[in-house]
């Protein structure tokens, strides 16, 4: 499949890209690792006039820790971060998510701030990034501003983002040690997006489960927090029971999506088995 014709402009550095968005208009797309973007033009449903590659910009692909925050640069590849010695011992689910997404080939090229602009509802980042309260920093024509991950993913491929913006960070507060947090999915075999993706974290205060956050991608068309399953285990001791009573309510404020690799029915039994495995290894 050939993509139709567009002109390519790699920029240097994130002035020139914002400038370039700016020049190029609404026709204009940004280019990162292409592994959403490209298969997407070939197949002729995103046809953008103009590419903007990013990839090249030295200062988008750091990871480190700052100021109690675990920042990553928009264009770390999810290899980069599956290898971070930083955010494996600070915070293994981020590791985790970036260590089973895709093929080799994919984790190398792919990057976090292309695949969360993307917002693809089978997209394994959001389920992680939101159990670990993230932050997306977007830089734009008038400056630079910071939105909670929670209020980034606005539907299907649609987020808070504007044609003329782009991604530059993403930070999450670093855990503290006695908190413990995973990632886990039930994978489409060909491709491994996830079906069900669950991400669980959980700090233990005296046996009891404190600020339990768990967060699903795949489910519904927007990845979500499930406060009520939260609310169900906050201040309990993680048994058999309590496990189970939290996690039978899994999903259960959502429309739950159905499709030709699970029917809305076998996704929410997905969505509570999964909510299990997450919490068992968080709090076993
Ligand atoms: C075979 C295959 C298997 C895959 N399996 C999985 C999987 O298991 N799990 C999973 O989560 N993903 C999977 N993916 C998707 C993969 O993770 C992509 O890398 C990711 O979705 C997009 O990242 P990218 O850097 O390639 O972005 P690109 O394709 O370059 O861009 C995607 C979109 O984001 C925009 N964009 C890119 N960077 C920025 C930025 N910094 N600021 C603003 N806009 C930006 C682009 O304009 C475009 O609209 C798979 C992809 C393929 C091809």
């Amino acid at each position: 499949m050939i993509p139709s014709e567009f002109e390519y402009y790699r920029a240097g550095s994130v002035d020139e890209a914002l400038q370039l968005l700016n020049e190029k208009g609404p026709d204009a797309k940004i280019l990162a690792g292409g592994h959403s973007l490209l298969p997407a033009m070939k197949l002729r449903f995103n046809n953008p006039g103009a590419l903007i590659d990013i990839g090249g910009i030295p200062d988008l692909s750091y990871i480190r820790e700052e100021n109690g925050y675990l920042v990553i640069g928009a264009c770390a590849t999810h290899a980069q971060i599956a290898t971070s010695s930083v955010l494996a011992s600070a915070i293994p689910m981020i590791s985790e998510t970036a260590g089973i997404i895709g093929d080799v080939q994919v984790r190398n090229k792919g990057t976090i701030g292309g695949s969360i602009a993307h917002a693809d509802p089978a997209a394994d980042w959001p389920a992680a990034l939101l159990a670990a309260d993230a932050e997306v920093v977007i830089a734009g024509a008038s400056g630079t501003r910071t939105v909670p991950v929670n209020d980034f993913f606005q539907g299907l491929f649609t987020t808070d983002l504007n044609e003329s913006e782009l991604i530059t960070e993403i930070r999450i507060p670093k855990p503290s040690s006695e908190t413990r947090s995973t990632y886990i999915k039930f994978e489409q075999p060909a491709s491994r997006f996830a079906i069900v993706g669950c991400a669980a974290m959980v700090t233990r205060n005296n046996g009891s489960c404190e600020n339990v956050k768990v967060a699903f991608t795949g489910v519904s068309a927007i990845p979500f927090r499930d406060h009520q399953l939260e609310q169900e285990l906050e201040g309990k001791v993680p048994d058999e029971s309590n496990l189970d009573a939290a996690c039978e309510i899994a999903a259960k404020s959502v429309d739950i999506m159905g499709d030709h690799f699970a029917s809305q029915d076998y996704r929410r039994h997905l969505a509570k088995v999964f909510a299990k495995r997450a919490l068992k290894t968080v709090t076993g």
